[in-house]
């Protein structure tokens, strides 16, 4: 009911009585005029996170929910991971809403490349996995660049309805709607947004002028991403937080790159050429020959190749291979999470290695 009581930083109804749910909050923050939920009040203060997530289900569900309003569908997608964070099948539960699709994070991508062409990249994509976009921005909510056009982007569209703002975790979808806020209001963060997997729990509703509202929907967890096998503390070292430097690598038939411990890339044949490595520039790349990999690994992972840290390998999945032939030039191999490798000529051999559970594939270059 309207009486509910609501966390300011993730929306969760508010209940004092147990300390392991969601939403709990002790007796005594009821009298603050902004209620913050125990979980959010850690998580800003400590970066401490218990987990509590939505279930595949309930995300179902809110899509479902989405689908039969009657609204804009604003959907988030991170261009760094932009597959990983696609939300594959949104496009049957849009129904005849149009879906507006934005970029985000477009900070991190080198300075020489240019937005409009990473735009049409992401239209042709968004076609090839069967949604039509209404129209495609790409933004950086951190930085607050292009906000202003996708503030008016979405008043347009939304024609006088409803909004709705879809996106798996972590794509920023809080940062951005801070952001959004604050262009239009000049009011501070009011929503929760953290390095965390996860952390935006049930609606938020952002009331517009026109007695319509802007709705954030939870995110859903994306379970073929890294980020759910390092340790939390290494979070940091994977997500890139500033412009990717890309790396080239001439490389020999039968040489190895590993991305610390957690992925690696030989080239099994095509002659000498080089890769260019779009990987968080805090992430070493280590080079070798490809008969000496599996060895180093053995001997060496969760320490020279770290992360993962020693301590996790016991529980850190074994790297499963694949592998991929290269039939056009400009291709990306894709570590969902982590980054990728452009292979700038056709006919190159490759075998690409992660962790059990993590994605890997291949696409058309988005650089
Ligand atoms: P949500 O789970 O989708 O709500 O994502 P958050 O807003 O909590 O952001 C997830 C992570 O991405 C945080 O570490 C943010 O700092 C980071 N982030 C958000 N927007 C941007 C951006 O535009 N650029 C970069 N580089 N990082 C961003």
């Amino acid at each position: 009911n309207s009486h509910d009581i609501v966390c300011v930083g993730c929306g969760v109804k508010v209940q004092t009585e147990n300390p392991a749910e969601l939403g709990y909050a002790p007796a005594s923050a009821l009298e603050k005029e902004s209620i913050i939920c125990q979980r959010c009040f850690k998580l800003k203060h400590y970066n401490d996170v218990q987990d509590v997530s939505l279930t595949d289900d309930d995300f179902l569900k809110i899509l479902n929910e989405v689908g039969q309003t009657d609204s804009l569908i604003v959907k988030i997608v991170d261009i760094f991971d932009f597959n990983g964070s696609w939300l594959p099948g949104l496009h049957r539960f849009v129904g005849k809403n149009d879906v507006l699709l934005i970029g985000n994070k477009a900070d991190l991508l080198p300075k020489s490349v240019k937005h409009s062409k990473v735009i049409n990249w992401m239209k042709e994509s968004a076609r090839e996995l069967g949604l039509n976009p209404i129209d495609v921005l790409l933004v950086s909510a951190a930085k607050g660049q292009h906000i202003r056009e996708a503030a008016e982007a979405i008043d347009e569209y939304r024609r006088g309805k409803d909004v709705y703002v879809v996106g798996c975790t972590n794509v920023g979808k809080s940062t951005f709607i801070n952001r959004l806020i604050k262009e239009v209001t000049g009011e501070g963060d009011i929503i929760t947004t953290s390095h965390f997997p996860g952390t935006t729990l049930d609606k938020i509703e952002i009331p517009l002028d026109d007695g319509k509202a802007l709705i954030d929907t939870p995110g859903i967890i994306n379970h073929h991403q890294m980020a759910h096998f390092v340790d939390k503390r290494d979070l940091k070292v994977i997500t890139p937080k500033k412009e990717i430097k890309p790396k080239i690598y001439q490389l020999n038939e039968q040489q190895t790159l590993f991305f610390g411990g957690l992925a690696r890339f030989d080239y099994l044949s095509g002659g000498r050429r080089s890769f260019t490595c779009y990987i968080s520039n805090e992430l070493n790349i280590h080079r070798t020959k490809l008969e000496n990999a599996d060895e180093l690994y053995e001997n060496h992972a969760g320490e020279m190749l770290t992360p993962p840290r020693t301590r996790q390998l016991d529980e850190f999945p074994e790297l499963i291979k694949r592998e991929f032939t290269i039939k056009e030039a400009k291709t990306d191999i894709v570590f969902s999470g982590l980054g990728w490798v452009t292979v700038n000529e056709a006919g190159a051999m490759i075998a690409a290695h992660v962790p059990k559970g993590v994605n890997v594939m291949i696409r058309k270059s988005l650089i």
